[in-house]
């Protein structure tokens, strides 16, 4: 989609710092960080939320999850890590393109907010 954000992030045409790259994933940093670690891991192709996986895109959120699961140990996640994504705006979504959050290196609480 041509004017969504973390499209033209995954594209390169806006500059961030790259934690991950495949051929169907991108993950980065996030620029304002809940967390010592704190990147977002992103499905090239263009989803606006959770609510719009089907089973014709949901093969790259599997490959997300494993994605994730490699960068967890090979960043040394050993002490735990969190995985969020807010679908619609009362869940605090403010980027309408699919994304998990990955979060580690303090102490998390539950319920979240
Ligand atoms: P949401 O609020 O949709 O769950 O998460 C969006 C996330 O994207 C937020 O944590 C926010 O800090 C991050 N974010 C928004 N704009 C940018 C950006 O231009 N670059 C980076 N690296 N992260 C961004
Ligand atoms: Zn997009």
């Amino acid at each position: 989609m041509s004017d969504c954000l973390f499209c033209k992030i995954a594209a390169g045409e806006i500059p961030s710092d790259c934690v991950y790259s495949d051929e169907l994933v991108y993950a980065f940093n996030d620029i304002d960080p809940q967390a010592p670690r704190h990147f977002l891991v992103i499905p090239r192709e263009h989803i606006r939320s959770c609510a719009e996986v089907s089973a014709e895109n949901s093969a790259v959120v599997a490959h997300i999850f494993e994605v994730i699961a490699k960068l967890a140990a090979e960043l040394g996640f050993k002490d735990g890590f969190r995985v969020v994504s807010n679908c619609g705006a009362s869940a605090g979504q403010s980027v309408e393109h699919l994304h998990f959050h990955v979060l580690s290196g303090r102490d998390m609480t539950w319920p979240p907010g």
